[in-house]
């Protein structure tokens, strides 16, 4: 490996305020395994689709934005799923730490194998997407990964001490009870690694995607969560 390590991305974000601890540049890695239903990214499901750049290239990018980064901002690679290039994301993240800026890894958790476990030891910051808190919501509404692989990563992010926030998208009628949001405060209570949960409103703006790409939009028809809901469910976890 080496700085010159090739990897394909979608798309960057100059100055993003969402996906980690305050300011960042945020990279959207091509490619998923994964076909949420909720997914409001299905262009960066493709493989091989994307532009490729080296991970010098990236980090160029990251540096101009250094001096708005403050003190808890920096880089987020997010997708798409970027354990699928995790090479291409550690030599990033190692190439950023040389640069003294923060490393946050946004992921479902699909993959713990060897060089994930790389990847892991220069990350500052996990985002951890628990989709659902049961096995069967993963079954119809993710595929090709489980609740037990993403509980396995946590475990891991636990055994390592890697600071963590989960984060999972309300999807009305789906995961929007109470019962749900209690166990996800008992799984995150459970694991000393995490120090916050986000709950982000399901939202329909990506439609317009699927009709782009010609595929149907599995949650269409759902409406998106209520301010009201959000914040009963937020109250819940003491948000
Ligand atoms: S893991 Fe992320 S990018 Fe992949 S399908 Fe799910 S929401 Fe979309």
């Amino acid at each position: 490996m080496s700085d010159n390590t090739k990897g394909r991305i979608h798309s960057f974000q100059s100055l993003g305020t969402v996906d980690g601890p305050g300011i960042r540049f945020v990279a959207f890695l091509q490619g998923c395994p994964l076909r949420c239903s909720c997914c409001h990214n299905p262009d960066t499901w493709e493989f091989g689709a994307g532009t490729e750049y080296t991970a010098t290239e990236v980090v160029s990018r990251a540096i101009r934005y250094k001096s708005y980064f403050g003190s808890d901002g920096g880089i987020t690679l997010s997708g798409g799923e970027p354990l699928m290039q995790s090479e291409f994301c550690l030599e990033i993240f190692r190439l950023c730490h040389k640069e003294g800026i923060n490393t946050c890894l946004d992921t479902s958790g699909c993959i713990l194998d060897e060089s994930t476990k790389k990847l892991l030891s220069e990350t500052d910051r996990v985002l951890l997407d628990i989709k659902y808190t049961d096995e069967d919501g993963y079954r119809k509404f993710v595929g090709n990964t489980t609740l037990s692989d993403t509980l396995d990563f946590l475990a891991y992010l636990d055994s390592k001490s890697v600071p963590t926030t989960i984060r999972q998208v309300i999807i009305t009628g789906i995961n929007d009870s109470e019962e749900s949001i209690r166990k996800l405060s008992e799984i995150s209570k459970a694991h000393k690694c995490v120090d916050k949960i986000e709950l982000l409103p399901f939202r329909k703006i990506c439609k317009v995607k699927y009709d782009n790409m010609k595929r149907e939009f599995p949650f269409a028809s759902i409406p998106e969560p209520s301010p009201e809901l959000m914040q009963r469910l937020n109250s819940i976890l003491g948000n």
